[in-house]
C-alpha cells in the first residue's frame, strides 16, 4: 500500500543511479561468512565502527568454525565496541554453529536457509545474499530505507516487512539488490533522520516529503 502522489519508482531509481552508480554496503568483508558476521554487528552501529572491529576480528576468527568454537567471553570483548555485544556475540556464535553443523561452514544461498540460523533475521539474510551472491530475494529495509520510503510516499506502512512488500511491488526485481544500498546512502547522507536536506536533494521536485 502506498499513499497517493507517490513518485514514479523508475524515476527514483534513475536518479539514485545518477547519485550512487555503484551503491553497495560499506561493510568490509572478503568471505560470505565475514559479511554475515559484519551484518550482525552492524545493527544499531555505524559501518565505520564495525569495520574497525572486524579488521582484527577476522584475523582472530577467520571462518565459521573459529567463531563457532570461540570462547564466548573473549568473543564478547572483541565485539564490545559495536554495542549490545553479548547479544551480538551470541547471534554470531549461534549462526556460525549452524553453518558448521548444517552447511559445511559455508553460507547458504536462500533466505529460508539463512533465516533458519539462530540470530539471522530476514534483513540480514537479504543483505548477505544481495552483497555476496547478487541474489535478489527481497528489498533490504533498514532504518534508512524505512524512513526515506515513508517520506517519499513509497509506503505508508511502519513495519519493515510490510514496507518491504510495498517496495518489492514497486521496484523491478532486477533493481532490488541495488535499491536497498542506494536508499541507505540517500538516507545516511541526504535524507537524514533529524535534518533532511530537501533543498539540495536530487528527489526534491518529485518527493512528497511526507512528515518532513
Ligand atoms: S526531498 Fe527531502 S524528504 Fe524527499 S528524499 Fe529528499 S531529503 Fe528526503
Amino acid at each position: 500500500m502506498s499513499p497517493a502522489g507517490a513518485p514514479d519508482t523508475s524515476d527514483i531509481i534513475d536518479r539514485l543511479r545518477g547519485l550512487y552508480p555503484t551503491a553497495t554496503y560499506e561493510l568490509n568483508w572478503s568471505t560470505p561468512v565475514q559479511m554475515l558476521v559484519a551484518t550482525i554487528l552492524a545493527a544499531q552501529c555505524t559501518d565505520e565502527r564495525v569495520n574497525r572491529v572486524t579488521a582484527t576480528l577476522f584475523v582472530t576468527y577467520p571462518d565459521a568454525r573459529a567463531f563457532a568454537e570461540a570462547d564466548t567471553a573473549e568473543l564478547e570483548q572483541a565485539v564490545r565496541p559495536t554495542g549490545t555485544f553479548r547479544q551480538k556475540a551470541k547471534a554470531i556464535q549461534g549462526a556460525c554453529q549452524g553453518l558448521v553443523e548444517r552447511f559445511g561452514g559455508e553460507v547458504p544461498r536462500t533466505v529460508g536457509e539463512l533465516t533458519s540460523l539462530p540470530g539471522v533475521a530476514r534483513k540480514t539474510a537479504n543483505v548477505v545474499l544481495a552483497t555476496c551472491f547478487d541474489l535478489a530475494e527481497g528489498v533490504i529495509v533498514d532504518t534508512h530505507v524505512r524512513r526515506v520510503s515513508q517520506r517519499m510516499g513509497l509506503s505508508s506502512q511502519s513495519k519493515p516487512e510490510k514496507i518491504e512488500l510495498d517496495l518489492m511491488d514497486k521496484v523491478p526485481q532486477g533493481d532490488w539488490t541495488y535499491f536497498g544500498p542506494a536508499m541507505v546512502l540517500l538516507g545516511r547522507y541526504v535524507c537524514t533522520a533529524k535534518k533532511p536536506a530537501c533543498e539540495t536533494c536530487a528527489m526534491r521536485d518529485i518527493c512528497p516529503k511526507i512528515g518532513v
